[in-house]
């Protein structure tokens, strides 16, 4: 199974997305933690991308798609993967189109997870991360035990700086202009299947398990 989870950022695709890799034993890629990865390390790629992350803005299509093709190539993607934030672009989804349509492959289908960007704001700025161990809550409906230390090592806890309201904005800005337009890509491909992303998170899993068993 090759599946694509589109959706703003915010939208819950990268919960569904970890779910749903678990649920097909495919490994789950998300273009956003490879960044993150390689921002803590300090890499060459890491440095490249914070300008651009910190900024809410989009990391250069020919960086991501390179990072992304090159995965794939990796053998745990033999038998599928569930791709988490890429495409985010019209030219990445046509590169990725070419990449497998070389081996004469395709991906199955696009979940593209919808929410008003109302929501989106009130989520986002509620999120707090661990930077040293990953671990993601929110003020409301995941809190920490103890509030602004991680539960799994202790750590603070911080606002990342793309979740500020002010990125977060820019961000549903850039979403809107460069990746919804992927909607109707995969859609003229028959690919897309959409479900409402304003529903639990065990509603939502549900929903697409719907979708993708119809
Ligand atoms: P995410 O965690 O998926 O929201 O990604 C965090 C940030 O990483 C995004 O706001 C972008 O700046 C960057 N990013 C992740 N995936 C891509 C992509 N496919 N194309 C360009 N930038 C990306």
């Amino acid at each position: 199974m090759k599946i694509i989870m589109l959706g703003a950022p915010g939208a819950g695709k990268g919960t569904q997305a970890k779910k749903l890799a678990v649920k097909y034993k495919i490994p789950h890629i998300s273009t956003g933690d490879i960044f993150r990865l390689n921002i803590k390390a300090g890499t060459p790629i890491g440095l490249k991308a914070k300008v651009y992350i910190d900024q809410g803005q989009l990391v250069p299509d020919d960086l991501v798609v390179e990072l992304v093709i090159d995965r794939l190539k990796q053998p745990d993607c033999e038998r599928g993967y569930l791709l988490d934030g890429f495409p985010r672009t019209i030219p990445q989804a046509q590169a990725l189109d070419a990449a497998l349509d070389q081996k004469n492959d395709s991906i199955d289908c696009a979940i593209d997870v919808n929410v008003p960007d109302e929501n989106i704001i009130k989520r986002m700025s509620g999120r707090r991360a661990c930077l040293n161990c990953g671990a993601t809550y929110h003020i409301e409906h995941i809190p920490p035990k103890k509030e602004g230390i991680c539960d799994v090592c202790g750590n603070d806890l911080i606002l990342r700086e793309d979740d500020k309201p002010e990125t977060v904005k820019k961000r549903l800005e850039v979403y809107h202009k460069q990746t919804q337009p992927l909607i109707d890509y995969y859609r003229k491909k028959k690919k897309l299947l959409s479900v409402d992303g304003t529903k639990d998170m065990d509603a939502v899993f549900n929903n697409i398990m719907k979708a993708l068993e119809a």
